[in-house]
C-alpha cells in the first residue's frame, strides 16, 4: 500500500517565483471560468476545452496540466456545494497556490522547478526538509507566497490489527479507549485558548478597507491554525505511537458536517468559531489518519449516531449528571461522557469484524444504530 506524508518550510520567493505563482493563479481562474461556462468538471473534457486557451501563457506546459487538474477539483467541490446551497459563490482563486507533480527535482539540497520550457529555478531546502524526505519518493511540490511543501510516499504492508483504539474528539480534549481496556485523555484546551485569543485580536480589527482587513485577518488565521496544528500534532503523535506499540488499528467517528458539532453544544453559535472548530476536528483526524497509515495501521470510520448518548455497556439512552458524567438508568453504569463516547466508537469498530472479537467487547445497540452502521458500510 502506498502511503503519503508531507513536509513544509518557509522560503523567500524571488521575482521569478512570484511571477510563476501569479501566472498559475490566472491560468487556474481561466480554467475555472471555462469550466463554469461549459459546465464541465471532468479532467478530460476540461483539458479539451481549456488547454488551447492557455497557449498565451509562457510557462512550462506542466503547469497548464496542473492548473486544469486543480480547476477540476475546485469545480467538483463547487458543484457539490451548489447542490446543497444554490446561492454558494462561484469559485475564484484569490491567493496564489501552485501544486505540481511533474518536472521538479531535488538535488544537492535544492529544489529545482521548471519555469519556462528549458529554464529552471532553484529553491534551497532547509536541513529539516532534506532529512525528512531522504530515502523516499517525492510525489509533489506545493508553493504558496512564503511556504513550500513536499509530498513524499512510502510503500508499507498493512498490519492485521490486534485490537483498536477508539478516539473521541471534544472541544477541549481527545479521549481514547483501547481494546485492552485502557482509557486516556489528551488535553487540547491550549488550542481552544489560542483560538479565543486570536478571535479577540480579530474582532478589534476595525480597518474600513475590506481588502486590508481580509489580509490581516487571514494572516492571523494562518498563525492561529499553525498554533492549533502544533497542539494537535502532539496529541496525534502520542496516539499513533501507542497504536504502533500495541499494533492496534484506529477508529474514529465519521464527521457529518457541522451539525454534530453543534449538537455537542460546546460553544455559543459564533459562525467563525464554528468553522474554526470543524476545521480543527477534521485536522486532528487528518493527522491521525496519515500518521497511522504511514505505520501500516488500518483506520476505520464509524457512524457517529448515538455515540455520545448511548450506554457503552448496554446501549440504552443515558441521563446526564453533573461534571460531564452520564448514568445509565438501565444498568446503572456511571461514566464520564467522553470516555463513554470513546468506548462506543471502539465497540462499533470491533463490530465491523475486522479483528477476532472478544465477547466483552461486543455491545448491544438499538436497531436504529445497527441500521445506520449498515448503511454506512454500504456507502
Ligand atoms: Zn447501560
Amino acid at each position: 500500500m502506498r502511503v503519503f506524508k508531507s513536509v513544509w518550510q518557509r522560503y523567500a520567493p524571488t521575482p521569478e517565483i512570484a511571477w510563476l505563482l501569479e501566472q498559475f493563479r490566472q491560468m487556474l481562474n481561466d480554467c475555472i471560468r471555462i469550466g463554469l461556462a461549459e459546465n464541465v468538471t471532468s479532467l478530460k473534457s476540461l483539458s479539451l476545452k481549456a488547454y488551447r486557451q492557455l497557449s498565451g501563457y509562457d510557462v512550462a506546459s506542466y503547469y497548464k496540466l496542473c492548473a486544469i487538474s486543480a480547476a477540476t477539483g475546485i469545480l467538483r467541490n463547487y458543484r457539490k456545494a451548489k447542490r446543497k446551497n444554490p446561492h454558494v459563490r462561484e469559485p475564484y482563486a484569490r491567493r496564489p497556490r501552485l501544486t505540481t507533480c511533474y518536472g521538479f527535482k531535488v538535488r544537492y539540497g535544492e529544489l529545482s522547478l521548471p519555469i519556462h520550457a528549458r529554464e529552471h529555478i532553484r529553491i534551497p531546502l532547509n536541513q529539516h526538509a532534506q532529512a525528512t524526505i531522504n530515502g523516499f519518493a517525492l510525489r509533489s511540490v506545493t508553493l504558496t507566497e512564503d511556504r513550500l511543501s513536499l509530498a513524499y510516499s512510502n510503500e508499507v504492508q498493512q498490519l492485521r490489527p490486534r485490537g483498536f483504539i477508539g478516539i473521541d474528539r471534544n472541544l477541549d480534549n481527545v479521549t481514547t479507549a483501547t481494546s485492552d481496556g485502557s482509557v486516556k485523555l489528551f488535553d487540547l484546551s491550549e488550542a481552544t485558548r489560542t483560538k479565543t485569543t486570536y478571535e479577540k485580536v480579530r474582532s478589534h480589527l476595525k480597518r474600513n478597507d475590506v481588502r486590508i482587513r481580509r489580509e490581516i485577518s487571514s494572516k492571523y488565521g494562518q498563525k492561529q491554525r499553525d498554533k492549533v496544528k502544533q497542539v494537535l500534532h502532539h496529541a496525534s503523535k502520542l496516539i499513533v505511537e501507542e497504536a504502533k506499540a500495541k499494533q492496534y488499528g484506529i477508529t474514529m467517528e465519521k464527521l457529518t458536517g457541522i451539525r454534530k458539532l453543534y449538537r455537542r453544544g460546546n460553544w455559543q453559535g459564533c459562525w467563525y468559531r464554528g468553522r474554526m472548530n470543524s476545521w480543527s476536528y477534521a485536522e486532528l483526524q487528518r493527522q491521525i489518519e496519515y500518521k497511522s497509515k504511514w505505520e501500516g495501521l488500518p483506520v476505520i470510520y464509524v457512524h457517529p449516531y448515538g455515540t455520545s448518548s448511548r450506554c457503552s455497556i448496554c446501549g440504552q439512552k443515558m441521563k446526564p449528571e453533573e461534571n460531564r458524567t452520564l448514568r445509565c438508568p438501565s444498568c446503572g453504569y456511571v461514566v464520564d461522557r467522553d470516555v463513554n463516547a470513546a468506548k462506543n466508537i471502539l465497540a462499533r469498530a470491533l463490530r465491523f469484524g475486522v479483528v477476532g472479537l472478544t465477547s466483552e467487547a461486543m455491545v448491544a445497540e438499538p436497531a436504529s444504530v445497527r441500521q445506520s452502521a449498515k448503511s454506512m458500510r454500504g456507502s
